[in-house]
């Protein structure tokens, strides 16, 4: 048995996560939390709000699924990579953030850590048993979001239930605003460089809008894997948390009869600046990816609070990272330091309702 602690179970991943646990028998959920939704009755050890660490140590988990949005989900996988417990990581916030911080914990900590974004499971599986010099690049996919395709001057006056509606998945509001905006991709490509090790002009983002290739590893030798299915999040939840029986999941395999269309362009970094503001945030280093994290957290929360025009939020991370110190952080204390300022920062250049 794998004694599995959820965290972030009323949200669009933690209730996925619910159904693989009950079509697998070997896993048992033996705590559940969420932030603010009630949680009773979901295992026998719940936490609605407060430190998920306390949970994590009462709870002895085997697994910790970190399915909290945003930087509150820090400490769980803090906690869970210097305990060398393995983390099936789908809060890249949090890894994002921490960075190196991160990676020094999973050292000490010596667990695996094994992610549930599906551009990383499927990059994970390409990689797998693969040395970094037979590596030419790595690809992640973007649909796009549901505004592939327009200019700037037809983003200018974008609603949030426009944005909400994305074209491939369904997801929570935050992440869903992020695949409108690209600042998801942008996440992404420093969650891939923090996970795989790989040098940013190594990592490349591409469109592929029916979101079938959730990954892609170009080989030196010529040769590049892709990995392909359906979109659906269960599938990266049950590789991540059955690692490495890749257990039976009852999910619909592809169906060529059905036809299938796998197209691919080139991401609009003019008109979606943020991927591109990851990008130099990542290259900078130091704080910079968190203090990425922290303006863009903010600038949604206003976006869809209706306090900030859609294009306003690239403004705000923009602004934000040119005011930041971006030093690197020697420990937590720092790195919550990084993110309070830039959180503040990015406040103060919202516009005033
Ligand atoms: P969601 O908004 O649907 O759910 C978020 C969950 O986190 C809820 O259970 C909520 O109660 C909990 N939470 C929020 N603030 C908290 C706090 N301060 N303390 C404890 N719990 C808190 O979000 P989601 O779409 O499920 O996304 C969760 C994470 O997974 C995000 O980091 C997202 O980027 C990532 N992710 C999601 C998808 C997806 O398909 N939804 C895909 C890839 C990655
Ligand atoms: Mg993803």
């Amino acid at each position: 048995m794998k004694r599995v602690a959820l965290l972030g179970a009323t949200g669009s991943i933690g209730r996925q996560a619910v159904e693989i646990v009950a079509t697998h028998p070997e896993l048992e959920l033996v705590a559940a939390a969420s932030g603010s939704q009630p949680v009773d009755g979901l295992a026998p050890l719940t936490q609605v709000g407060g430190d998920l660490t306390e949970l994590l140590e009462r709870a002895e988990p085997d697994v910790v699924l970190n399915a909290v949005v945003g930087f509150a989900g820090l400490p769980a996988t803090l906690w869970a990579l210097e305990h060398g417990v393995t983390l099936a990581l789908a809060n890249k916030e949090s890894l994002v953030a921490a960075g190196e911080l991160a990676l020094d914990a999973r050292e000490r900590g010596g667990g695996l850590l094994l992610p549930v974004d599906s551009e990383h499971s499927a990059a994970f599986q390409c990689l797998e048993g693969r040395r970094a010099d037979e590596i030419d690049s790595l690809v992640l996919t973007a649909s796009g979001g549901p505004f592939r395709g327009r200019t700037r001057e037809e983003l200018e006056d974008v609603t949030a239930e426009e944005a909400l509606s994305h074209p491939t998945w369904q997801m929570g509001p935050k992440i869903t605003i992020d695949s409108a905006t690209l600042a998801n991709k942008g996440l992404e490509l420093l969650e891939a460089h923090f996970l795989f090790g790989l040098p940013y002009e190594q990592i490349e983002v591409t469109l592929q809008p029916t979101s079938i290739v959730h990954a892609l590893v170009r080989f030196r030798d010529g040769a590049s894997l892709a990995h392909i299915g359906y979109p659906d999040m269960r599938v990266p939840i049950s590789f991540a948390l059955t690692y490495p029986e890749r257990a039976a999941t009852p999910i619909e395999p592809l169906d060529f009869s059905r036809g299938l269309v796998l197209e691919f362009a080139p991401p609009d970094v003019e008109t979606f600046p943020l991927l591109a503001l990851a990008r130099k945030a990542g290259e900078d280093g130091g704080t910079y990816p968190c203090a990425f994290n922290a303006a863009n957290e903010v600038a949604v929360a206003a976006f869809l609070d209706g306090k900030l025009p859609f294009l306003g939020i690239a403004e705000t991370v923009e602004e934000t990272l040119g005011e930041v110190d971006g030093a690197p952080a020697r420990d937590l204390d720092d790195l919550v330091e990084a993110d309070a300022v830039a959180r503040t920062l990015a406040e103060k250049g919202l516009p005033v309702a």
